[in-house]
């Protein structure tokens, strides 16, 4: 059974995509695609030998192997440019994700929709897409097994979508709709936050420039939360 999280990604996979599954480590995410949508082709791609197996075993358990093609290598390099027309990136720290659309843009060509779901820093791929002609069309949050993450999808479009730093931090669609999660989200932050700052206030660090950083995200979250 597929989880929460990756259910809610998929529903972002539009029927009759062409899409690379990239770091899908089991290839759950593919196979319930293809399975529900028959006119779905997915590449798969892992970068190591124990996620590439399982991603194998299961594309040929569920008899998926005409449609799901299970390669091995390192982010994006896996397809052709023009081979897929959607790209999913879950389940990774936004960093990493950073690394891995920077890395490989050159295989981005020709490719209508990127649908992310980083665990971490997702502001980082949000600043990607703003500078690399992606608009952000739909973000989600979603609960699994005690986690809010946020899914991010991204349209190639003719120019840049320019973002604030509230947008960058927040999301600009969650920001406008704030749905329940995005209070949960950013009260538990918004704490951590706290935390910190008092912790490096006793520890007499004044004058870090973390601190100031962390107060100015404190006082945006503290101005959504209302
Ligand atoms: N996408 C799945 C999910 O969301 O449940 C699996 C996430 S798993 C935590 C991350 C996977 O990414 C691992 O299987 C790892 O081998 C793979 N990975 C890490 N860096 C990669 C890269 N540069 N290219 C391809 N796969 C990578």
């Amino acid at each position: 059974k597929l989880s929460k999280r990756l259910k809610k990604v998929a529903s972002f996979v539009l029927p009759g995509s062409r899409f690379a599954d990239i770091g899908s480590d089991h290839a759950y995410l593919p196979c319930y695609v293809c399975l529900r949508d028959p006119s779905a082709y997915a590449i798969v791609g892992e970068l190591n030998k124990g996620p590439l197996q399982r991603a194998r075993q299961t594309v040929s358990w569920n008899g998926l192997t005409d449609r799901i093609d299970v390669r091995s290598g390192d982010g994006l390099a896996v397809f052709h440019r023009g081979e897929v027309n959607t790209v999913v990136i879950a389940g990774m720290g936004g960093s990493l994700i950073h690394t891995i659309l920077s890395d490989g843009e050159a295989h981005l060509m020709g490719l209508e929709r990127i649908i992310v779901q980083p665990n971490t820093d997702e502001r980082n791929v949000r600043q990607w897409f703003s500078t690399h002609g992606y608009s952000i069309i739909g973000e989600s949050m979603v609960e699994d097994n005690g986690r809010i993450y946020e899914i991010i999808v991204a349209d190639k479009m003719a120019g840049s979508q320019q973002l604030t730093g509230k947008q960058l931090l927040f999301g600009p669609h969650l920001l406008k709709q704030k749905p329940d999660l995005f209070y949960r989200k950013w009260e538990k932050e918004h704490m951590k936050q706290r935390h910190i700052i008092d912790q490096m206030t006793y520890a007499k660090y004044p004058d870090n420039p973390k601190i100031a950083m962390i107060e100015k995200e404190t006082k945006w979250i503290k101005e959504e939360l209302g």
